[in-house]
Formats: C-alpha cells, sequence, structure tokens
C-alpha cells in the first residue's frame, strides 16, 4: 500500500487474496509490527476479581454469567477483595483486573442484596470501592463491567488506569433472532460504541476487541476493524485491541459450533495490523494454547492480563500458560517478554496525577515495569 492505510474496500480484497494464499499479508503484518512494535511482547500480570457474575443479559456462547443457585455464583464481599488483593501482592501482581456480569441489580433481588449488604446501591457505586481497596494496596484497577454510564465511567477513572469493554462485532445481524446477541441487548454495537465514544471524549485509554467466529461474516469482521480504527481516529483513546477467537462450552447454547479455523483467525489478526499498523494488537494465549507463539508473526505484540493465581473465570476450561513458558516460546521465536500495566505507556499521559506518579514510581525507561518489582 506504499505505506498508506488500505480503505474498506481494499481491505475487502486483501483478505480475499489472502484467502488463496495468506503468506504476503502475514509477512507485510510481520514487518510493520516489527517497525512499530520492535521485539518486545507484553502482558498485564494480574489478579482477577470476579466481583459478580449475575448478568441482566444472555449471550449465546457466554460461560461466565451464573444463576443464582449455580455453584460457579460469586458475590464478593470487600473481606473477600481485601483478602484477594494481598495475595496479589505477594504475587507480584500489578493488575487488579475487575469484572461484573451486565448490571446485575437490574434482575436479581440476590445482587441488590448483596450491593446492600456490602453498603452500595449499584454494582458501579461498588466498583469504585473496590477499585479503591486494590489502588490503596499497590494494585492498578482496570474494570471491564459491560456498559457503563458515562457518569459511572467518569468516577471510575479516579482510580482505574483504563477500562475494558469488547466491541465484538459493529454488525446489528449478530443481535438479531436465533443469532448470538439475540439475549443481549448491552451488546447491541450502537450500545457499545457509544460507550467507547463516552470513553473517548472522558479522556479514558481503552482496552477493546472483537470476538471471532460467532457467526459474523469475515467482511463484518473486517468492518468492525474500522469501527473501532473510527472511534481511535476521533477521540485516540483505544490503547489495545483484542481479537479473541470464539471457543464452544459444554454449559452453553453454542457448544456444538465450532470455533474459527486458525488460519481465518490469523488472516483477520494480519489484517489488522495492516489496517492499525501502530495499535496493541492481543491475543489472548490460552485460547490457542498450542499455537499461541505462531501469532507473533502475523502482527500482535500482547498477550494480555495472566495471571499467576486466578482462573480465566471468562474462559474457565482453559488454564493461562504459565508467564515462565510464554516467557520461554517469546525467546525461542526471538522476542522478549515484558510486563506491562494495565495502561500502556503511550497511554500514561491520559490518566490523572496521582495515577501516573504512582505508575512512574514502579516503571522503568519504557514505562513497563521494573523488573526489582517482579521478583
Ligand atoms: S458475555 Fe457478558 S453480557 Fe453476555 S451473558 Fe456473559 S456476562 Fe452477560
Amino acid at each position: 500500500m506504499g505505506g498508506r492505510e488500505p480503505s474498506t474496500d481494499e481491505s475487502y480484497q486483501i483478505y480475499q487474496d489472502a484467502e488463496k494464499d495468506p503468506s504476503e499479508l502475514c509477512k507485510a503484518a510481520e514487518f510493520l509490527r516489527n517497525e512499530n512494535k520492535g521485539r518486545k511482547v507484553t502482558y498485564s500480570r494480574k489478579v482477577f476479581f470476579n466481583l459478580i457474575n449475575l448478568c441482566r443479559d444472555t449471550c449465546s456462547y457466554c460461560t461466565y454469567k451464573s444463576e443464582p443457585t449455580q455453584t460457579k455464583i460469586s458475590m464478593m464481599s470487600k473481606y473477600d477483595i481485601q483478602n484477594l488483593v494481598e495475595i496479589g501482592r505477594k504475587y507480584k501482581c500489578t493488575e487488579a483486573l475487575f469484572v461484573t456480569g451486565e448490571r446485575p441489580e437490574q434482575k436479581y433481588q440476590e445482587a441488590r442484596t448483596w450491593l446492600k449488604q456490602n453498603g452500595f446501591a449499584s454494582t458501579a457505586e461498588y466498583l469504585a470501592h473496590a477499585s479503591e481497596i486494590a489502588l490503596t494496596a499497590g494494585l492498578f484497577p482496570h474494570t471491564n463491567a459491560g456498559n457503563l454510564t458515562k457518569a459511572e465511567m467518569n468516577e471510575l477513572k479516579k482510580t482505574n488506569v483504563s477500562l475494558g469493554l469488547m466491541l465484538e462485532n459493529s454488525v446489528e445481524r449478530l443481535s438479531e433472532k436465533g443469532m448470538p446477541h439475540e439475549f443481549a441487548p448491552s451488546k447491541n454495537p450502537k450500545a457499545r460504541i457509544k460507550v467507547l465514544e463516552n470513553a473517548g471524549e472522558l479522556g479514558i485509554p481503552m482496552t477493546t476487541g472483537l470476538l471471532i467466529g460467532i457467526g459474523e461474516s469475515p467482511f463484518e469482521l473486517i468492518d468492525s476493524i474500522y469501527a473501532i480504527r473510527d472511534i481511535h481516529k476521533k477521540f485516540g483513546n483505544i490503547q489495545e485491541l483484542i481479537l479473541q477467537n470464539f471457543q464452544p462450552k459444554p454449559d452453553t447454547a453454542m457448544k456444538n459450533n465450532q470455533g474459527p479455523h486458525e488460519r481465518y483467525f490469523k488472516t483477520l489478526v494480519a489484517l489488522t495490523r495492516i489496517i492499525m499498523p501502530k495499535m496493541n494488537i492481543q491475543i489472548p494465549p490460552n485460547l490457542s494454547p498450542i499455537s499461541y507463539s505462531g501469532f507473533l508473526s502475523v502482527g500482535i505484540n500482547d498477550w494480555g492480563g495472566i495471571s499467576p493465581i486466578t482462573p480465566d473465570y471468562v474462559n474457565p476450561e482453559f488454564p493461562w500458560p504459565s508467564i515462565e513458558s510464554v516467557e520461554k516460546n517469546c525467546a525461542n521465536a526471538g522476542f522478549e517478554l515484558r510486563a506491562r500495566f494495565p495502561v500502556y505507556p503511550e497511554f500514561l499521559s491520559y490518566v490523572n496525577s496521582d495515577l501516573k506518579s504512582r505508575v512512574m514510581e514502579m516503571a522503568d525507561f519504557d514505562g513497563l515495569v521494573k523488573g526489582e518489582y517482579l521478583k
């Protein structure tokens, strides 16, 4: 493309050409990755706080959401949070990832009672408090709690160095009858884009991403990459794009669907790098346990959060590889694994001065976690 970003039509064409032979696309993605990101690949050493997994919505692929009677229910008390924060510190974690279902209190009396017992009226209020506990103890909060309002995000901005919200896909077709988001109004792409834009107006670094292989066409996925690119062009606040491959889960409506073929997944990862050469692009290593290091050669530069102590509650069937084994696999592929904060170095200027100085105390010259904090 002679250094120029491709148009949507050009990207459709690149995809179609890559279907026959992806080698040229992959080579270009690898080149752009090395040009823009060097030979470092990052991860965030995290603790996963499964604050409450009741959820107002139902997505056909989700195994995270619980019903009140299920054994996987999680409703953390302030004491549970404090305890886990301390364990996280002991294990040298730097990120406190707070995850909840979508506005559980709108649907479940159990959630309203839990909030009341802990002294809060809404999940968002509790999240602000939980974030304060984590921050005070030296962990940096990153919250992923669905479609927060602008006011709620503004509150969380005081303690969270970044927030997360997956776009999943930008086409409304996936919300139609029989599609994965039929019973999940919060996954309506217009609603999600609005939240990402609100975060842009507030100057909050956002992690977002796409779920690949849930019934979309490759062209719809390309449109979705452009939807994220457009938000980033307008507000500059998208710090990271996760490309997550769908994995069927036994207790879900999509249990008999197949995950995306690796070649399709890799082609779209490579194309994302072409469309957004400077973006931080992540794939979760636990969802491609055998082949994850192969994605380094198609454009990724990050593995997302990896926890040495808590499971991936969103994908409990897929344990994270050990940080040591990821480091070894990266080294074998010629890359250096580095721990980052839940805010990428180039987005540190977005966070308030208190958060910024706390991060700087623990950061090296590159804005990554100093080695001494990980020993
Ligand atoms: S993916 Fe999120 S919004 Fe959908 S059911 Fe699961 S917890 Fe709820």
